[in-house]
């Protein structure tokens, strides 16, 4: 028998068929030749897949690098935005700390900052593969700054504060209200010869003359440190008030707090008398700043309208 394969078509209805000889090395050629053909539109068809899915990878990653270049944008804008808000703030700052009697931040220190976290730029994180070169440390380095400008800002705020109710109280304690409304200036304060001693004498105060009973109020908020008779100034009032002041109220008629006593500005605290060393009814109203007398003048307002108003609060 010959060394040959036989190939037979045989049709559906079995009724013809053909038949093809072939060698057996010729076959084997021919297989080969078949399948490399099959491995060979395979690889070419793989190729194409791959490629496909390569491609819309890219097309993938293109656009998202397209939003991520738009929102770094954005981000760099309001990253400016900000810090020229904070700049602004500084100013209101300065000039609060001006009005204060504080000390202006200088700029270097305000952008050193206080705080905040402690980033280090790394050189390698820049963004490229966009139209313009992003620097993500750069971003992060001045967010962080900004962090510390804030935190700092919060702190001169919290200063601004303080020191704003610290004079706020301070104002309550100066001897700001006349202490009556309606009496006439009849003596000043300095040298002058005594009315009842007739020698030349410091006068440590001042003397408002009006009628007895005409009421006395307290100049500003203070505690009640004397209530009593003291010698040639008759029934006297002594009020403590803080930062060094002190006001004296002498010849009244009456008083109407006891020592101890915390009163108000503009709270009645007696009546004009004539008791002690006077010739007629009048107030002696005396303020003293760290243990010495000085011009009370200096300390009230001599408004008759700001004076009630304060006296019917
Ligand atoms: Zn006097």
């Amino acid at each position: 028998m010959k060394d040959e394969s036989r190939i037979i078509f045989i049709s559906k209805d079995q009724k013809k068929y053909k038949e093809y000889k072939i060698s057996t090395p010729k076959l084997i050629a021919l297989s080969s030749v078949f399948l490399i053909l099959i491995a060979v539109a395979g690889k070419f068809g793989t190729d194409l897949l791959i490629n496909y899915s390569h491609n819309s990878k890219i097309e993938r990653l293109s656009r998202t690098n397209t939003v991520l270049e738009a929102r770094l944008h954005e981000m760099t804008e309001r990253i400016k935005a900000i810090s020229g808000q904070i700049d602004y703030l500084a100013s209101l700052d300065d000039e609060l700390r001006t009005v204060l009697g504080l000390d202006k931040i200088t700029a270097e220190v305000r952008k050193v900052g206080i705080g905040g976290s402690n980033f280090t730029i790394d050189l390698t994180d820049e963004v490229s593969g966009f139209d313009e070169n992003f620097k993500l440390g750069d971003q992060l380095m001045k967010i962080s700054q900004l962090e510390r400008e804030i935190k700092l800002s919060q702190e001169s705020f919290n200063d601004l504060f303080t020191t704003f109710r610290h004079k706020q109280d301070s104002l309550s304690y100066l001897p700001a209200l006349r202490p009556v409304l309606r009496g006439v200036l009849s003596s000043g304060f300095g040298i002058r010869t005594h009315p009842v001693l007739r020698v030349r004498r410091h006068h440590d105060g001042l003397d408002f003359s009006a009628p007895k009973g005409t009421p006395v109020y307290a100049s500003a908020d203070g505690v009640v440190r004397y209530a009593s008779w003291n010698g040639g100034y008759g029934r006297m009032v002594i009020i403590d008030h803080k930062y060094g002041f002190e006001t004296r109220y002498g010849h009244l008629n009456k008083f109407l707090v006891r020592p101890g006593q915390t009163v108000k500005r503009g709270e009645k605290i007696g009546e004009v008398g004539n008791t002690g060393l006077t010739t007629a009814s009048h107030l002696h109203y005396e303020v003293h700043l760290n243990g010495k007398p000085v011009n009370p003048q200096y300390y009230y307002f001599e408004d008759k309208i700001l004076n009630e108003k304060i006296v019917s609060n």
